[in-house]
């Protein structure tokens, strides 16, 4: 049987410069490249992932889009994604070389789990090259040490309470929030109540970034999907 091969690439938060070489190549020598995007309620559709890939002068032909509709739930999702992996395996019975990819790190919070499992099951021969994470950028962006020494980091992709946050204030020295949108009001009041140096970043890496360590101007912010929160104390050095 012709068999081809998967790969799981990491495109990195933004930049198309903050690609990997090693991301570029694989992408360059692809027959296939599925990206994620979302669709919004009136149909508009938007691809993070197609914007990074944009200015690399891949050939459009051999990109395809899974594209998610922000009503989905997680089975429809879910569901979505079994299709898709019917394509991704004819792709692959054909010989071709198939890459999926994804924003940032590829193993990190990335979408492509939803295909990982499949992939194992049906015993596929695969990669996974590793990219830059968001959070990872910040640290960057901003200019200051996201952790040095004995520093713990706490990662919380969602944030249940407010409690939860305080305990975890308590227990590292470093404390990033992704998937912030549900969760701002509360926030800023806890920031002022608590006299927290914060940063603020959304869509980190692209034409779009918007940062900030002020209370009142994020207070005003509509906060957009592609947005996360650092507390630690070098924030302020900057
Ligand atoms: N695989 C990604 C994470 C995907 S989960 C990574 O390695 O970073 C999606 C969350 O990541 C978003 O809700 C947001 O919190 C964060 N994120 C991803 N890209 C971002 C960017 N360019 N700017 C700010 N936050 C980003």
């Amino acid at each position: 049987m012709v068999k081809g091969k998967i790969y799981g690439v990491a495109l990195g938060p933004g930049d198309p410069d903050l690609l990997t070489l090693k991301a570029l190549k694989c992408l360059q020598k692809a027959d296939r490249i599925y990206y994620p995007g979302s669709v919004s309620p009136s149909g508009e559709k938007n691809s993070h992932s197609l914007k990074i890939m944009s200015p690399h002068g891949l050939d459009t032909d051999k990109m395809q889009g899974i594209f998610i509709k922000m009503s989905m739930d997680r089975n429809q999702t879910e569901e979505l994604y079994s299709q898709v992996f019917q394509d991704i395996l004819e792709d692959y019975r054909k010989g071709l070389k198939v890459v999926i990819v994804s924003e940032g790190d590829i193993a990190f919070y990335s979408t492509f789990a939803y295909l990982l499992e499949r992939i194992y099951c049906n015993e596929l021969d695969f990669e996974m090259i590793a990219g830059i994470p968001a959070f990872i950028l910040a640290g960057s962006v901003h200019r200051f040490p996201l952790a040095l020494q004995s520093d713990k980091v706490a990662v919380l992709a969602q944030l249940n309470s407010l409690e939860e946050l305080e305990k975890r204030l308590k227990d590292f020295e470093t404390v990033v929030i992704m998937k912030l949108s549900t969760v701002k009001g509360e926030i800023c009041q806890f920031i002022r109540e608590n006299k927290l140096d914060f940063f603020y970043g959304e869509r980190l890496g692209t034409d779009q970034q918007y940062t900030t360590t002020s209370v009142e101007e994020l207070e005003n912010r509509r906060i957009p999907y592609f947005s996360l929160m650092i507390f630690n104390k070098y924030i302020h050095l900057n």
